[in-house]
């Protein structure tokens, strides 16, 4: 799209991952006009984005597909940044801004990987497990590198496995949830005989990569890049060389723009009802901001709001006892990989927490507040807009984020002026920057 184009559709789609591109196409397949728009070059989301000599696996190639063939408009590139007035989104890319306009809407943001500081987690090659495997995927040769994989949750696996195939060492997978957690996981798994076959799948996979339950990180040491680790295993510590350090603790949900529009969110999840209808009346959500429950959960919620949307609720409904199902599978990657208490205490005084704004421990533990910590350190107030450090601190002291302010991503000048054009109309609407 071009400099401050307009466009208008019936329904409107924000992220174009699995639960994006069901809720479009559902949508679209019903004669009305629907937009779906994604800040990535191409749709697929976190899981099916493709990368360098990427093989679409079958289920993202018959979405992709069903999306093309439903007629909905693909704005692919641009990022949505703020809400100047009900039923307009502004959103920028490389060649502008635009506006787009919208009767009904659905919020399909996902989820991004959570951090937890500990000694040398700010070190070049200490990275996300997700984020490296995107790196991988854009082109990083990984090739006879060791890569300790740690942290917790099912990623970690997928990653390994997918930084194996291509040429990496992997000396350790360290979970921090205890092998009778992990046990208790795999017993459950009897309900979702699909799971079992991808759990035996990655077995397969990682044959030979030993994994270690009840193991996390204390540290990374290195001089100009990250060249071992040190673990802790049933109360010792252990040294580990490698190349790079693959580390995450599980998902945190997208819920700054659900947010900004006024959504009621709950423990950190936007509130929805059986149609995935947020508290805002037409604005729906679907996927990871409204539970973490991995592709198969994204794919039948987005369809359930795709269809609800466009007022198919009978269709819909249909969907509902897949969804309670996938909803238990959420439960149980909740239960399974909750945070042990001794992740919080890894931090030393000099260890940086936001590393936007250099802000090191021993300054935020003297706040007793998220507010309190940003008006004194900035702590939160970088390019990252407390994304990074906003759920580690949650974690860490307990903070509740405050209210979230736009732009929600960083914007560019002219954009920012185009909605302080829209101020100039209607002055109560926007309360200030970050
Ligand atoms: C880093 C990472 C790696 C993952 N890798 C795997 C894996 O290998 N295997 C696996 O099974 N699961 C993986 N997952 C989990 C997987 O993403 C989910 O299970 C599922 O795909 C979620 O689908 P979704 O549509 O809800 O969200 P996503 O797939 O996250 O899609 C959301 C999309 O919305 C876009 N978006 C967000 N905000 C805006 C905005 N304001 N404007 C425009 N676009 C926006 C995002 O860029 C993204 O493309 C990964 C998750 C993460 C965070």
């Amino acid at each position: 799209m071009g400099r401050e184009e307009q466009r208008h559709f019936d329904v409107l789609v924000i992220g174009g991952g699995p639960a994006g591109m069901a809720a479009a196409a559902c949508a679209a397949e019903r004669g009305v006009r629907v937009g779906i728009v994604d800040d990535n070059p191409s749709f697929g989301g976190q899981i099916w984005r493709g990368g360098l000599n990427s093989q679409p696996n079958p289920n993202s190639a018959k979405w992709t597909e069903r999306l093309r063939r439903s007629g909905a408009v693909a704005l692919c590139g641009l990022r949505v940044v703020h809400q100047p007035e009900e039923g307009v989104l502004l959103a920028e890319g490389q060649n502008g801004f635009c506006e787009l306009r919208y009767d009904r809407l659905v919020l399909a943001t996902g989820a991004r990987e959570r951090f937890l500081p500990f000694p040398g987690w700010t070190l070049p090659n200490v990275m996300g497990a997700g984020g490296l495997q995107a790196m991988v995927k854009s082109g990083l040769l990984i090739r006879g590198k060791r890569v300790v994989v740690a942290g917790t949750g099912p990623l970690l696996l997928a990653v390994a496995a997918y930084l194996r195939k291509h040429g990496a060492e992997i000396p350790l997978i360290c979970e921090q949830a205890s092998w009778s957690s992990l046990a208790r996981f795999g017993s459950a798994l009897i309900r979702w005989p699909e799971k079992i076959l991808q759990g035996l799948q990655l077995k397969r996979d990682l044959s030979g990569i030993p994994l270690a339950a009840s193991t996390w990180v204390v540290a990374a040491h290195g001089e100009a890049a990250v060249e071992s680790v040190v673990i802790s295993r049933a109360g010792r510590t252990k040294t580990i060389p490698c190349d790079y350090l693959a580390c995450g603790f599980h998902l945190v949900p997208n819920v700054e723009l659900p947010l900004l529009l006024g959504c009621a969110v709950r423990h950190g999840f936007v509130q929805v009802d059986d149609f995935q209808n947020t508290t805002v009346p037409s604005v729906y959500c679907a996927g990871e901001p409204t539970g973490v429950g991995g592709v198969e959960l994204a794919l039948i919620e987005g369809q359930i709001a795709g269809l609800a949307a466009t007022g198919h609720t009978k269709e819909a409904a249909a969907w509902f006892s897949k969804r309670r199902k996938a909803h238990r599978f959420a439960q149980l990657l909740e239960r399974t990989f909750r945070l042990r208490a001794e992740l919080s205490t890894l931090a030393l005084p000099e260890t940086m927490i936001c590393r936007c704004e250099d802000v090191p421990y021993s300054r935020l533990r003297q706040h007793t507040s998220w507010r309190s910590a940003k008006l004194h350190t900035r702590c939160g107030m970088g390019p990252c807009q407390g994304r990074v450090c906003g759920p580690a601190t949650q974690f860490l002291f307990k903070w509740n984020p405050d209210s979230v302010r736009p732009p929600v991503f960083p914007a560019r000048v002219e954009t920012l002026a185009a909605f302080s054009r829209q101020l100039e109309t209607q002055p109560s609407e926007v309360t200030g920057g970050h």
